[in-house]
């Protein structure tokens, strides 16, 4: 939408095909139904590509500020959270798909909708004959903005990476992102699912660290979920698709240093009767208990009676717990999709096609994935009025 509204301000008749009944449909699932647009914060660890600087070269010429001002200008006010969140003023990512929607009409782009992209034909004398399960449009430019194959239910089925293969651009695996992660430790969070916690999860590959994160991480039936788990499961995705051993180390008392000695304190200042009553106030029942469990503890047992070295395996499991990740979450749970059109093919400036004259692509179809927080909306307005600009 952003680049069609572009490209029909700059003069070309355009139209947008898109095979749901409705354009935009992925837009009101974003932030909750909130619709984290951009965030204010950011920095080029923001994002992930093949070609690393690739995001930042286009993200200077259409940042975040650009995004506010433009969408203020459609009339969605922004609403700025703590850490640079925005979202429209109103809360509903409902105003944001209007905006855009309503911006279409005014700048008098065609949108057909129910009309399936079947095929892309390059003609002699340049330009292009897509084909359609409705009918064959003939264009001098053309911009594939199909998404990926993150949660296909929207219309984001990966056929957009079909059409750019065939049409001679190299794609780099898409894999999901932003997705929970599941772990081969199946009792313990048989055990603790549906525990919320802040934890910290430091992300490790043959025993190496290579990401940290914290927040409120889920524990579910599967394994890990929540946000800090989100950010790096692109890394875990990348790592476990080339056979890679991962694990998440969780730290689930990160606001306490030295939890051995703090676990000490706690167990001489009171007499708690039972493990499982030592934990009461501190840390989720369901958790503490598998926790105890992975410490070799019963939750029955009096702590004035376990060793010093007890408390410290169980600070050591509290502090440490190191999880197998076996697989992430599947594209139907995944917020976006790390891979897609290989950015060396495409110039960062123009979004336009090294390849085939006047092909350009906007979006999440592009090698690009954004952290949690807004990168990845805000990527798709920064290419798509790139691709716009024709
Ligand atoms: C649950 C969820 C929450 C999210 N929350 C946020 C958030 O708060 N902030 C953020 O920044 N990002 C968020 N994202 C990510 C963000 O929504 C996507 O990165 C973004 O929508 C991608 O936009 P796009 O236009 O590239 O692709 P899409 O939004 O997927 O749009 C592509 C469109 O192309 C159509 N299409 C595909 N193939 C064809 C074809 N062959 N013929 C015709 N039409 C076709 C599809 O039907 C679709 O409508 C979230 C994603 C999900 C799933």
């Amino acid at each position: 939408m952003t680049a069609a509204i572009t490209a029909a301000e700059n003069g070309m008749q355009t139209v947008l095909l898109e095979h749901g009944e409705r354009v935009g449909k992925k837009l009101l699932q974003t932030g909750n139904g909130k619709c984290n647009y951009t965030n204010m914060n950011l920095t080029p660890p923001c994002y992930h590509s093949d070609r690393e600087d690739f995001p930042m070269s286009a993200l200077k010429k259409f940042g975040p500020e650009d995004t506010v001002e433009w969408f203020r200008s459609l009339g969605v006010e922004p609403f700025v959270k703590e850490g640079g969140y925005v979202y429209p003023h109103s809360g509903q990512a409902a105003s944001v798909l209007n905006a855009l929607r309503s911006e279409c009409g005014r700048t008098g782009v065609r949108v057909v909708t129910a009309c399936t992209v079947k095929d892309i034909r390059r003609k002699k004398d340049g330009g292009f004959r897509v084909l359609t399960d409705l009918e064959m449009f003939a264009a001098d430019r053309l911009i594939l903005a199909c998404g990926s194959k993150a949660s296909p239910g929207t219309g984001s089925d990966g056929s957009g990476f079909a059409l750019a293969e065939k049409l001679g651009h190299r794609i780099v695996e898409p894999l999901p992102a932003l997705c929970g992660l599941y772990c081969a430790e199946k009792e313990f969070f048989r055990s603790a699912a549906g525990v919320r916690v802040n934890a910290s999860v430091r992300l490790m590959l043959e025993n190496r660290e290579v990401e940290r994160e914290e927040g409120e991480v889920q524990l579910t039936s599967y394994g890990l979920s929540g946000i800090p788990v989100f950010q790096v499961s692109r890394t875990a995705s990348r790592a476990l698709h080339v056979g890679r051993r991962v694990e998440a180390e969780v730290n689930f008392l990160p606001d306490f240093p030295d939890a051995a000695e703090y676990l000490k304190k706690r167990i001489s200042a009171r007499d708690y009767g039972s493990l499982e009553a030592l934990g009461n106030g501190l840390l989720n029942k369901s958790l503490w208990n598998a926790l105890l469990r992975d410490a070799g503890l019963k939750p029955g047992t009096d702590p004035g009676k376990i060793t010093e070295k007890e408390v410290e395996k169980l600070a050591e499991t509290v502090t440490a717990s190191r999880f197998r990740i076996i697989r992430t979450a599947g594209f139907d749970q995944a917020q976006c999709c790390t891979g897609g059109v290989d950015v060396r093919d495409v110039d960062p400036e123009t979004m336009e096609s090294r390849l085939v004259p006047g092909l350009r692509f906007a979006g999440e179809i592009l090698d690009v994935d954004g952290i949690c927080g807004g990168y990845n909306l805000q990527w798709c307005w920064t290419s798509g009025k790139l691709a716009g600009r024709v």
